[in-house]
């Protein structure tokens, strides 16, 4: 490992010659575009990144001669907290273990926000970046998880926040025109009153403030697209995958975050669903690059970051398996691939690397102070 010092006079030089001037003090953001995709909701090494046992064929076999693959990435056996999935998301987003808090909401459990500043408020704290240019993509079920648009640390929050594209805030957008727009009879005007009123009770922050004009701009387009019904557009994952594709073309994120879930149907109890989502997810990894290759301002711009949220158990003795809440040590055991300008490609990276890692390597990448991240800069990655 290195210093930030010699990582920035090494590496940083490395993206500068590869297109990327090193404007870590300007105001405008020119460096690389980062696609930080979250291969939740809780994977085993064997069924994703095993050359034999994986279900993302496309990530293990085709993409990886494009990039650098870490084996051996570790949630923190004494620091990790819980293995779980906003537990590791945040342990992403801020390059810190258990820096969260309950967020003490009453309608649903496992809400947890940020204590620590998140990749999201680094970023927009020192670059002129719009909201809608910081962009978290989440599941329509896990409202919770906006919580992860910015934390409670007193030099940053919510003026620094990122923007989230879910179902549930396109509801919220699709209610308030239908009823804005009037002309209703009194049954739909209550029926759409009831919807938005429960949207409303559900979102964790009460969308203050408003989603941004050009979300709504956006918004306005999908509904148009996919018309009031809500039958066509796709769901669960799919969905997330749609909704990335959607902000890379008309939103032009210079940091996303693309919270994959589907995998974690397996507390259910059903094999099958753990190891469909995981080929969903590989499909939507598969379409996502595609489209950064089509895009000029993605192509041979853009840094992804494929890693899971947390692992899950090993232990085919368990009643119940693929669980993750029992701090086995394969929940503890996840992956990383990374793949994008100046990453060494076809390759693996031979040592355990920690989680908070992710947070500060990107920080690096971007040219942002992450100043509270505890992880070390894996400079290795890159030349
Ligand atoms: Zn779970």
């Amino acid at each position: 490992m290195v210093t930030r010092r010699e990582f920035t006079a090494g590496v940083g030089a490395g993206i500068a010659a590869a297109g990327f001037p090193n404007l870590a003090q300007a105001r405008s953001y020119n460096g690389p575009n980062v696609i930080l995709i979250r291969f939740g909701g809780g994977v085993r090494r064997y069924e994703t990144i095993d050359e034999t046992g994986t279900y993302a064929p496309y990530m293990r076999k085709v993409l990886a001669k494009r990039g650098t693959l870490i084996p051996n990435l570790m949630i923190d056996q004494l620091a990790g907290g819980n293995t779980s999935h906003a537990e590791g998301t945040l342990n992403l987003l801020t390059g810190r273990y258990e820096a969260y808090r309950d967020a003490g909401s009453k309608f649903l459990q496992d809400r947890l926000e940020p204590t620590e500043p998140t990749l999201f408020e680094y970023l927009r704290h020192t670059y002129n970046i719009p909201s809608h240019q910081a962009l978290l993509i989440n599941g329509e079920d896990r409202p919770q998880e906006e919580f992860f648009t910015y934390g409670i640390h007193g030099h940053y929050g919510i003026d620094f926040r990122s923007e989230m594209l879910s179902l549930h805030r396109f509801k919220l957008y699709k209610f308030a025109r239908i009823l804005e727009g009037g002309g209703l009879t009194d049954e739909a005007r209550i029926a759409a009153e009831n919807s938005y009123a429960e949207l409303l009770a559900a979102d964790a922050r009460d969308i203050v403030p408003e989603q941004s004009p050009e979300i709504q701009t956006m918004w306005a387009r999908w509904r148009e697209h996919y018309g009031d019904d809500g039958l066509k557009n796709p769901r669960g994952d799919r969905l997330l995958t749609e909704l990335a594709l959607w902000a890379i073309r008309d939103l032009n994120p210079k940091l996303m975050m693309i919270n994959y879930q589907d995998p974690d149907y397996v507390h259910w109890g059903n094999a099958s669903h753990y190891t469909r989502a995981i080929a969903i997810i590989d499909d939507g990894i598969r379409r996502v690059v595609e489209a950064v290759d089509a895009n000029e301002r993605y192509r041979n711009n853009t840094v992804i970051v494929i890693t899971p949220d947390c692992g899950r158990d090993a232990n085919p003795l368990m009643s119940v398996q693929y669980q993750h809440h029992f701090n086995s040590r394969s929940s503890h055991e996840v992956w990383a691939m990374v793949v994008g300008p100046g990453v060494s490609r076809n390759r693996i990276y031979d040592r355990q690397v920690d989680q908070t890692a992710i947070a500060s390597t990107l920080a690096e990448v971007m040219g942002v102070p992450a100043a509270r991240s505890e992880g070390d800069v894996l400079s290795g990655l890159f030349g």
